[in-house]
């Protein structure tokens, strides 16, 4: 089930007309976005795109220069953190050095003056939902980063926030230790149906663990989509070379029809067919964008006025272990650079295709995508 795809159906955050200056500065411009209960989002960006401050007028810590924030129905202006049914984990974790790991889970419900057998049995699930129980007694300096990740994120759980907030959780940890961490949050976050709302710059994170992805730069938003869409039908040059590696091509429209366009290269030498529709008029020059691993690479030669076809030349090869970025000189005079991805499925010491070797390049007419 997935609710943004049912109009009717209520979102649980929502920033309507949401701008947030820092004197004359606009960090956050004029943005609405819509968030639906038990959704694991991201919002993604470079940095200083916004991202954070978002996520702080959200948990109450910045208060919007204009607009409104609703969550769970109700308007958040002038509520205070404390009293907004969301929590946020911070990336330095902020744990207190002098109490142990059960004392940190327990410290917000204590505060909050939960009865101790309620206490107790909450700190016991979330060591058992962290997999800290072995751990209950030590402090945090006797723990590695991956541990202390998970304190905080059972810290801030424990408190069973209606949304949980998460700024960079995993930015202090090692790749591994990161990759299964994102596993780990996606099935914390199955097990408590908590909507997970986290920011991150990483955007193989952000793939990982959301079902929906906002983009943004410059304190807009340019995509909201799913991994998938934001992947496979970027809406602009920007989401598109931001998420993963594409090629990006230069292009002039010279047929339009019903079924596709036709494009010919700026800098000439091949002709592109796509299946793709644009409002862009014959004559305007659009980008053509193909992901490496759509574009097809044998060595020999082209055929005569092939469509999706082009001639290049190896000039450089990135051994990446399970595939190799094979970047080919393509167009007259070469004069244009094309990725093809080549998975190296046998194990063999060196490639077939290899330096300055002459290779033939050719996509599908539903392999790119036209951006302006
Ligand atoms: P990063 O990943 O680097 O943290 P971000 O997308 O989270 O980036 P924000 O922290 O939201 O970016 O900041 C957006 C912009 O607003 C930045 O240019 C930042 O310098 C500015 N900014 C943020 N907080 C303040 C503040 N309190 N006073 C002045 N400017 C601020």
């Amino acid at each position: 089930f997935s609710p943004w795809e049912h109009p009717d159906h209520p979102p649980f955050i929502e920033f309507r007309n949401v701008t947030k200056k820092f004197g004359d500065f606009v960090a956050v411009n004029n943005l609405s976005l819509e968030i639906y209960e038990r959704e694991f989002f991201a919002l993604l960006g470079g940095s200083g795109c916004g991202k954070t401050t978002l996520m702080r007028m959200l948990a109450g810590f910045e208060t919007p220069t204009s607009g409104q924030i609703f969550l769970d129905g109700q308007d958040m202006a002038g509520i205070p953190p404390y009293r907004r049914p969301s929590n946020m984990m911070f990336q330095s974790y902020a744990l207190f050095p002098h109490m142990s790991v059960e004392k940190n889970i327990a410290f917000g419900l204590k505060q909050d003056k939960l009865p101790a057998s309620e206490i107790d049995a909450r700190v016991a699930e979330m060591l058992r939902l962290t997999k800290l129980e072995q751990f209950a007694k030590r402090k945090p300096h006797q723990l590695s980063g991956g541990q202390r990740q998970r304190v905080a994120l059972a810290r801030s759980l424990a408190k069973r926030p209606k949304v949980l907030l998460l700024d960079e959780p995993l930015g202090a940890l090692d790749r591994k230790l990161r990759e299964e961490t994102q596993f780990e949050l996606m099935n914390l976050q199955t097990e408590l149906k908590v909507t997970f709302l986290i920011v991150t710059h990483d955007q193989e994170e952000a793939m990982t663990v959301a079902d929906r992805i906002a983009v943004m730069d410059k304190g807009e938003l340019v995509q909201v989509a799913t991994p998938a869409e934001i992947y496979e039908a970027p809406s602009s040059k920007f989401v598109a070379d931001f998420i993963g590696d594409i090629n990006l091509i230069e292009a002039k429209i010279t047929e339009k029809s019903a079924d596709g366009v036709r494009l010919q290269p700026v800098k000439g030498g091949f002709t592109i067919d796509s299946d793709q529709t644009s409002d862009a008029d014959v004559g305007d020059t659009v980008w053509y964008a193909i992901r490496p691993e759509k574009v097809r690479i044998a060595q020999g030669r082209t055929e005569e006025g092939a469509v999706n076809q082009v001639g290049g030349v190896v000039w450089d090869i990135g051994y990446l272990g399970d595939v190799s970025i094979i970047h080919a000189k393509v167009g007259a005079d070469h004069h244009d650079t094309l990725r093809a991805t080549f998975a190296n499925v046998s194990r063999m010491v060196e490639n077939p295709i290899t330096w300055d070797d002459e290779v033939v390049l050719s996509f599908g007419r539903d392999a790119g995508v036209i951006l302006k």
